[in-house]
């Protein structure tokens, strides 16, 4: 994926939060840029790499807050790279996963601007990864879905029903809506004992994962607050986090100097 030397707008994935997940390509691209514009999830580790002089627009919604709207984000795009600037649109996890990655490269297709995407580690593969749960086992599950718990205006419904045949779900989006989404799952025909992983702040510092069945958060979902970001892992290769989830602790613990031999 080599760099034409003059494209005007990249669309950038961030990774899911911790910097060494960024791709080198981004990188690349944060320290080229004269405009960096950015969504709320894009860590300040991750906007520090940018060079010095780079100007940043954050465009980013925020819980309770409407950000700029996506026609005004558009615009923006095409009225920065028609100026001459090497403009950057960095997104959390891949521009083109739930990201609306894909109506900006259409609104610069439209006014004929040149534009690439530099795909990103999208947060609903490494996240599960991150709190030790393989998206597919053998002998567990063979399938995966990506959904999203709370839909945007105009965006299309989610079957749940129809989820059914699919073994793992990864839910994003789904900090608010725990206990609705697990009903959904609920009379969608999962049963209630199925296993479900909220993962908080995957990749991040302060990450937590919270162990539970659909059952069970369908009835108190609500009740425990859930950082955010945050995503569900459903399904039967959940019960691997048992066992797996502890990986990161123990790479800490190993490289840590054992007090009792120094
Ligand atoms: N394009 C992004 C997803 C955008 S939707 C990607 O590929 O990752 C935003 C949702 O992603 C959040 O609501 C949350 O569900 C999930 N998410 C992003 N980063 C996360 C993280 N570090 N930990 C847990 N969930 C995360």
């Amino acid at each position: 994926m080599r760099r034409s030397r003059h494209v005007p707008v990249s669309l950038v994935g961030a990774g899911p939060g911790d910097p060494e997940l960024l791709t080198l390509g981004a990188l690349r691209r944060l320290q080229e840029a004269d405009v960096v514009v950015h969504d709320a999830l894009v860590s300040a580790e991750i906007l520090a790499l940018c060079a010095s002089g780079t100007r940043r627009i954050d465009a980013g919604k925020r819980a309770g807050r409407r950000g700029p709207s996506q026609e005004w984000i558009n615009a923006l795009l095409v009225s920065e790279a028609r100026a001459g600037r090497r403009v950057v649109r960095l997104k959390g996890g891949d521009p083109f996963l739930f990201g609306r990655g894909g109506e900006e490269a259409l609104a610069l297709t439209r006014a004929g601007i040149l534009w690439e995407v530099v795909p990103g580690v999208s947060s609903a593969l490494a996240v599960p990864a991150s709190a030790g749960i393989p998206l597919t086992h053998r002998g567990v599950s063979s399938s995966v879905a990506v959904v999203p718990g709370q839909l945007a205006a105009g965006a299309e419904a989610v079957d749940w029903a129809a989820l059914n045949a699919v073994q793992t779900l990864v839910v994003l989006m789904a900090g608010s809506r725990v206990a609705a989404i697990s009903t959904a799952l609920l009379e969608g025909g999962r049963p209630a004992s199925c296993p479900v992983a909220i993962v908080q702040r995957g990749t991040l510092a302060g990450q937590k994962t919270r162990l539970s069945t659909l059952g069970a958060l369908a009835r108190h979902g609500d009740r425990e607050r859930v950082a955010t970001p945050a995503l569900l892992v459903v399904g039967e290769v959940v019960r691997l986090a048992e066992e797996l989830g502890g990986w990161r602790e123990a790479l800490v613990e190993r490289a840590r100097p054992d007090a009792r031999t120094a």
